[in-house]
């Protein structure tokens, strides 16, 4: 679909870019259309035996906005360009419902929500804050935070993606306090020639990413489901994950300069060492806000948490433009945690275990207080661990590093392998190795024919397991109902703190 040099035959680009019309070498001709009652205006550059390429202004802007760029790409395309309903000579809806617009005030609840979450905005050195949104089909997927703006590319389109842009949205905005503001010592001031290794990214992205998540929902632009998905995500990460067992939350962080953009040379293990900060920062917040309203009747929360680093090393800040004077380490965020919570062993605790430690905290027993169930996802079924498996003439080729929690590890297949046989039948492809597990149970023994990745031809014994992946669910959607006391907790975590 969104090949790299390629337009669609129909291409939709959404411009929220500000164009600037110049003086024009060619006419379009002005035409109207009726759709769904209301009257549109548009300007067609013809020809109609060219590919059709359709082009959709932005937030006040206008169909001649694309005169220019119109009379050049007309030699090889049916240009149309729209004004959007409410603009130009178009219609207005009867019933004040605009894409861009509509997406526009989204992205207000958003910033109001998140206002909340701080008590108030930091004083953007402009005096204002711009969202740069380029959703365009050969565009890559990206979210950038800056102290004033952000710049946000998707290849795709609000009216089909909406709640995964807005959930960038929230990630980017959060940034200006978390990152821009409230700043890890270690990443300030930014060193451009060599890399600055940071062990506070689990809070700088991770929280930021539980955040982007949370305040969607608050703001009402995600339903409970999509919330209970990216609840799901955030416990897998740190509960199935096979990294989380070697590396800690700041060890994690300070993976990034090898990571994040890196590429390498040699093959890793790190599927088997790392976990995202992203995530598992996530689901460290996840743990804190919960733990934190669980043992203070919904009285402390994490917002009361942002809000303290907000005002002890964000809102101060700095002497010199763009640098902050009280930047944190992990021992800072502790220690606000301290105060925060009035409990410094509490804090102490928490971030020996599940910061500086390897610890997985009781998710099914935090969540269960706000009515949602952690359950596994393939209760009952056999499972060899998740082995990417390639179909080939002779068997399935082991194609990535085998996830070393799992039974198939345990019973030494690695990558390059090529399985034969399971249990004594021919197997070519995941979806044969699948049909062949489904017969089997949990704890059962079976045998696996193989060419090691050396050539020689071999069995190994696997002692099947149950299926790890868990679902995060809420009660009354899983046929269960909710207590009154669920309910009241949800709602003071999840609805608008407006
Ligand atoms: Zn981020």
């Amino acid at each position: 679909m969104n090949q790299p040099g390629m337009l669609p035959r129909a291409s939709l680009l959404i411009f929220l870019l500000f164009l600037r019309s110049n003086g024009l070498a060619q006419s379009p001709q002005d035409r109207f259309i009726n759709v769904n009652g209301l009257r549109l205006h548009f300007l067609d550059w013809g020809t109609e035996t060219k590919p059709p390429l359709i082009l959709l202004h932005g937030i006040g802007r206008v169909a001649h906005t694309f005169d220019h760029l119109a009379a050049h790409f007309s030699k090889d395309y049916h240009v149309i360009a729209v004004d959007m309903r409410g603009h130009g000579d178009s219609g207005w809806s009867a019933d004040g419902a605009y894409l861009v617009e509509d997406y526009v005030k989204d992205i207000e609840k958003i910033v109001r929500q998140e206002g909340a979450v701080f008590g108030e905005y930091p004083d953007y050195e402009p005096g204002h804050y711009t969202f740069l949104a380029d959703y365009l089909p050969y565009s890559t997927g990206d979210g950038m935070e800056h102290r004033n703006s952000t710049v946000m590319t998707e290849p795709a389109s609000i009216a089909s993606n909406r709640r995964r842009l807005l959930d960038t949205v929230a990630h980017e905005f959060f940034h200006g306090w978390n990152v821009e503001r409230i700043r890890p010592r270690s990443i300030e001031p930014f060193d451009f020639e060599r890399a600055n290794m940071s062990s506070e990214l689990w809070l700088a992205e991770g929280f930021t990413q539980y955040y982007g998540k949370l305040i969607v929902q608050r703001a009402g632009l995600a339903d409970p489901r999509a919330t209970a998905e990216a609840l799901t995500e955030f416990v897998e990460s740190a509960t199935v994950a096979p990294g989380r067992a070697v590396r800690s939350a700041e060890e994690m962080s300070r993976m990034a300069p090898f990571m994040d953009g890196g590429i390498t040379v040699d093959r890793t293990n790190w599927p088997n060492s790392v976990t995202s900060y992203y995530s598992l920062g996530g689901a460290i917040a996840l743990a804190l806000d919960l733990a934190l309203r669980g043992r203070s009747g919904s009285e402390i929360t994490l917002d009361d948490f942002m809000r303290a680093m907000w005002r002890v090393h964000g809102k101060p800040g700095g002497s010199r433009e763009g640098y902050v004077d009280r930047p944190y380490t992990t021992d800072d965020a502790q220690a606000r945690l301290a105060e925060v919570s009035g409990d410094a062993a509490f804090a102490k605790d928490f971030f020996d275990r599940y910061v500086r430690g390897r610890e997985v905290a009781d998710y099914a027993r935090l969540l269960q207080r706000a009515g949602f169930s952690v359950k596994k996802r393939d209760g009952g079924r056999a499972w060899w661990g998740d082995v990417r498996l390639d179909a080939r003439g002779d068997g399935a080729r082991v194609g990535a590093v085998v996830p070393a929690n799992s039974p198939a590890y345990a019973a030494g297949i690695d990558q390059d392998d090529t399985l034969t046989q399971i249990a004594g039948e021919r197997v070519t492809s995941a979806d044969a190795v699948n049909t062949v597990l489904s017969r089997h149970r949990p704890g059962e023994r079976v045998t696996i024919a193989y060419i090691d990745r050396t050539g020689a031809t071999r069995t190994a014994s696997v002692v099947l397991a149950e299926n790890p992946h868990v679902d995060v669910t809420a009660v009354e959607s899983a046929g269960g109902s909710l207590a009154s006391a669920q309910r009241a907790f949800r709602d003071r975590w999840l609805r608008s703190q407006q």
